[in-house]
């Protein structure tokens, strides 16, 4: 059998950095830190942290007076930033700066008058911190028959954000039923579409063109993982997203010659290691890489443990 790894995957600037700053921020201040939300949707990465000292609260409530939180990577509305602030928390910030980029870009379309749209999934923790730092109201788009329910003029002066974890392909035509319905449309030069979902998607492409079984390394509630294996899916192959090996049922795997094997970008490289394992516990293995894109972006800590 051959496993062709895609390249990129797996972990981004983003996710290092979060995890990062819960390891430096128990350094720094001892055990427990509390982290608000899973600090990125793996379950590997969190239970290694939560064996650290981290305790992993979904509300602020849960953090006793005094203890230090960390707001997880995907951002949070100005509301639970101004509850730390009124309960006098010491709280640090993961949020990617690439979410970060998206807030402070919302904010300025919000400040020109334009009326905003958010191109996102409901629920989504990323969606949820943005919607929460933006003043006014805000219009959440999943799909284009959304788009074409919005009860605007088509006069109206639209700006769209999007969630960082869609890439270009995904908001594409979104963006075209915007610009179809109303006649001024306005979005970020590069979109909001980070560098590191792009590029595991384009990777994602190319070894669908390769595969007979395309296997996904990631969490259930995890955007972009999720996508990863619809994209194997729309390219007409099998298609599966595994927590880890232990997910791999060998049905899957009867007459598959060449299995394409990607991580969606809060899934350790670990994982990876453990899946290539277990195929070669079944199956005489032989591994290759596509050559794909080098990444080399590095996100600045926080001022505060940058010099830990
Ligand atoms: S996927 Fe992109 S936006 Fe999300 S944490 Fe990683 S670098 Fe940041």
């Amino acid at each position: 059998m051959k496993v062709i790894l895609a390249r990129p995957r797996g972990f981004c600037a983003g996710v290092i950095r979060a995890i990062e700053i819960v390891e430096r921020a128990l350094a720094k201040y001892g055990a427990p830190i509390y982290v608000r939300h899973e600090i990125v949707h793996n379950r590997h990465v969190v239970q290694g942290l939560e064996k650290k000292g981290a305790r992993f609260v979904e509300d602020l409530s849960e953090v006793p007076d005094g203890a230090v939180v960390i707001f997880s990577a995907h951002g949070v509305s100005r509301a639970v930033v101004a509850e730390a602030h009124a309960r006098n928390l010491p709280a640090l910030n993961a949020t990617c700066p690439l979410v970060t980029k998206v807030h402070h870009q919302a904010q300025r379309y919000v400040a020109q008058g334009r009326v905003l749209v958010l191109i996102g999934h409901a629920g989504h923790p990323e969606v949820e911190g943005t919607l929460g730092q933006i003043d006014g109201n805000v219009h959440l788009v999943q799909t284009e028959a959304d788009v074409d329910a919005l009860n605007l003029p088509a006069e109206t002066r639209i700006a769209y954000v999007t969630q960082t974890t869609l890439s270009v392909d995904d908001t594409r035509s979104i963006i075209a039923a915007l610009e179809r319905r109303f006649h001024e449309v306005v979005g970020p030069e590069t979109r909001d579409i980070c560098y590191a979902t792009q590029n595991r998607q384009t990777a994602v492409r190319q070894l669908c063109q390769m595969c007979d079984l395309l296997l996904v390394v990631g969490a259930r509630n995890s955007s972009n993982s999720n996508r990863l294996r619809e994209i194997g899916e729309e390219a007409g192959i099998p298609s599966y997203l595994i927590g880890d090996e232990t997910d791999i049922d060998d049905k899957w795997l009867l007459k598959v010659e060449v299995v394409g094997l990607t991580a969606g970008a809060s899934a350790p490289e670990m994982l990876i290691d453990r899946v290539i394992d277990a195929l070669s516990r079944r199956y005489p293995v032989e591994i290759s890489m596509l050559p794909g894109i080098e990444e080399n972006i590095n996100f600045r800590l926080p001022a505060e443990l940058s010099t830990t």
